[in-house]
């Protein structure tokens, strides 16, 4: 069986319209989660529209939207990184990952889509629903057919990582998993996404039945073949400095940093000079 090859993921040119994984629960009232993938085309059909334009119209300031990436055949760019929050769907933006196709819907558009989707599933979850635009709102985005990308992404996924033929469950030479307490401000995606593994593996591991809701103090079981994070850094405080400004600095939630600054009792209160730890990636 061939299968599609996965071109070099195109990241020059990025979005500069999203929200900040560390904003979410400001701008949007919840948490970021990733719970779906969302695929739209980039424009009538009848326009005709190309790769580059779309990567170019995505990169204004004044276009006001965005997507994670941009992919159609023997191409794909990221737009947005995965933990930040793409602007493309209104209500489903916090939750969602997006793909922008070629709405010429080819064969190989399809192809490369259902491969990004495997991409996605990897990291994030095997078992991620797809969903269109019109899901959430009037639009004519998009034609794609959905049920044809989650079986070309799953037979992409069987052929490339082995997944759904009975061989991931982990097999019983795999080093036994080690324990990892839910801390303040934690989801499974930005856990899963730290120790390099899927939400998908971690939920398995640990019998998790809702990804998005884990408890501060709870234990999830993360698969030992991947390292350890290494051990937090430290940040001096300047003058003017907030702790919500550090962490977002560094694309962390306030309760990120205050994981790991068991000190720090009272996040309003910081000094120019205080050290505080930052959460390695
Ligand atoms: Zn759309």
């Amino acid at each position: 069986m061939s299968i599609y090859e996965l071109p070099t993921l195109e990241t020059r040119k990025t979005a500069p319209n999203y929200t900040r994984e560390a904003d979410a629960l400001e701008v949007f009232g919840a948490r970021r989660t990733i719970e779906e993938i969302l695929i739209h085309w980039w424009d009538e059909p009848a326009r005709r529209p190309t790769f580059d334009g779309t990567v170019n119209w995505l990169a204004r300031d004044a276009t006001q939207a965005s997507a994670h990436r941009i992919v159609e055949d023997g191409r794909r760019a990221r737009m947005v990184d995965d933990m930040d929050i793409a602007w493309h769907a209104g209500p489903a933006n916090v939750k969602s990952l997006s793909i922008e196709g070629n709405p010429r819907r080819s064969d190989g558009d399809y192809a490369a889509i259902a491969a990004e989707v495997a991409v996605m599933r990897r990291k994030f979850g095997n078992d991620l629903p797809l969903k269109l635009h019109k899901h959430y709102m009037t639009t004519s985005c998009s034609g794609y057919d959905l049920a044809r990308i989650d079986r070309e992404a799953r037979a992409y996924a069987a052929v490339k990582y082995g997944t759904g033929t009975g061989s991931s469950g982990g097999s019983s030479d795999a080093p036994a998993p080690w324990v990892y307490t839910v801390k303040a401000g934690d989801t499974l995606a930005r856990i899963a996404a730290k120790y390099d593994t899927s939400v998908a593996t971690i939920a398995r591991l640990s019998g998790v039945s809702n990804p998005n809701r884990i408890k501060t103090g709870q234990a999830l079981k993360i698969p030992s073949k991947v390292k350890r994070a290494p051990a937090p850094w430290v940040y001096r405080v300047k003058s003017g400095d907030t702790l919500s400004g550090i962490a977002a600095k560094f694309r962390f939630t306030t309760g990120q940093v205050l994981s790991v600054n068991d000190a720090l009792k009272d996040p309003d209160l910081i000094k120019p000079g205080q050290k505080i730890k930052i959460p390695s990636k």
